[in-house]
């Protein structure tokens, strides 16, 4: 069998199957097929859950005596959009002008066809690596990621895997490739916050209670004093409002509710629970206030609402392997990379309770877009950061 060397042509395979979340589309077997040449065992396990598609997974690992490392990513991609819109079609992995056009091309097949080509060229030089190498890889990964990373990560854990370390394939580089290699990420915080007034005439605002002003009040408490200053390693926390609902179609009638949403990207200054407690302190002081409700006797009477499940913010210390990853960087494109903790959450916030975790991936540019596509000249050097990151880390 010839080994999966080229991650040109492994990338066209892969863009080659129509893979859109929740449908496997062939990629997980296309890639089985690869990692069944580098003599991996194989298995695919399917999770499901009440009100979610069923979703294929793919666990591969080629197993020695060392340390064990684990390539993460997804083979799902999101939908094309217009396909007439696109240069080239979708899923036809075309070349022109040095890039190859497909869905999935940065995010994230094509990380995905890097690391395959690199463990192949590490086998075909050096052989087995002295340890494992695993591919987690979810079909679930752009869509609603409940029977994905989360469940495959427990799955192989209860059949006793363990790993020394994780390198995400998703795109990290914001402009070329080697800029950026991501070592954590802010924590997501979000919630609701609802101010109970009393109807009424606007004429006759004694009667009534506004809950708008009131709700003014506390937005600016939440918003007047930065959290924090940020960290040596994150940007300073920060508060969006994202919404604010007052509902009301009439101008002469003051409204009963008002209310409004905030989400806020916090760092290690920081766990979601000490973040809450600051928010209700925020909220009491303003409640209490009254600035913007003349001469009302009564506090702002509000209610606040976490939504969701807080992400909790997470810093890789594993100072081998983030120095291992820079260093192969900078051995291959002459420049060391910045190690960033910003931007949104991604599948690292789930695999970092089990080892430390970094992501390193492609040029992110054009990421969900219409032609989305990937330069081959960074397929060939991120293939050989990952290559280079291998032999140095199983050295
Ligand atoms: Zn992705």
């Amino acid at each position: 069998m010839t080994l999966p060397t080229d991650p040109a042509a492994n990338l066209a395979e892969l863009i080659r199957c129509p893979s859109v979340t929740p449908v496997e589309g062939q990629a997980l077997s296309v890639l089985q097929g690869m990692l069944k040449a580098l003599d991996c065992t194989v298995e695919r396990p399917v999770f499901s859950e009440d009100g979610t598609p069923d979703i294929e997974n793919l666990y591969g690992k080629l197993a020695g005596d060392g340390p064990h490392l684990m390539f993460a990513g997804h083979t799902d991609v999101v939908p094309p959009g217009d396909e007439a819109a696109w240069k080239h079609p979708p899923f036809a992995a075309a070349i022109a002008d040095g890039q190859m056009y497909g869905r999935g091309a940065v995010d994230m097949k094509g990380g995905i066809a890097c690391f395959v080509a690199a463990l192949a060229r590490y086998v075909k030089t050096h052989g087995k690596p002295k340890g494992s190498v695993s591919f987690l890889i979810t079909g679930d990964e752009e869509g609603p990621a409940i029977n994905g990373t989360v469940k495959l990560l427990e799955w192989a854990a209860e059949r006793g895997e363990k790993w020394d370390a994780s390198i995400v394939g998703e795109p990290t580089n914001p402009d070329a490739l080697g800029d950026m290699i991501k070592i954590g990420r802010r924590g997501s915080l979000s919630g609701r916050v609802t101010v109970n007034g009393r109807q009424g005439h606007v004429a006759y605002p004694h009667r009534a209670d506004n809950p708008v002003p009131g709700l003014m009040q506390l937005l600016e408490a939440l918003l007047e004093q930065p959290f924090d200053e940020g960290t040596k390693d994150f940007q300073p926390s920060n508060l969006e409002v994202t919404t604010v609902d007052v509902g009301n179609k009439a101008t002469n009638v003051i409204p009963a509710r008002a209310s409004a949403v905030f989400n806020i990207r916090f760092n290690d200054t920081w766990s979601a629970e000490s973040l809450q407690a600051e928010i209700h302190n925020r909220l009491d002081r303003a409640a209490a206030a009254n600035r913007l409700r003349g001469n009302a006797e009564e506090p702002v009477d509000f209610d606040i609402e976490w939504l969701g499940r807080p992400s909790p913010v997470f810093l890789t210390r594993d100072d081998r392997l983030v120095a291992t990853l820079s260093a192969s960087v900078e051995s291959v494109v002459g420049a060391r990379p910045e190690l960033s903790t910003s931007g949104g959450t991604s599948d690292a916030r789930f695999i970092k309770d089990y080892c430390p975790v970094v992501e390193f991936g492609l040029v992110g540019q054009t990421m969900h877009m219409v032609d989305e596509r990937v330069a081959l000249a960074d397929l060939e050097t991120l293939t050989q950061i990952y290559l280079r990151f291998l032999e140095d880390w199983f050295a």
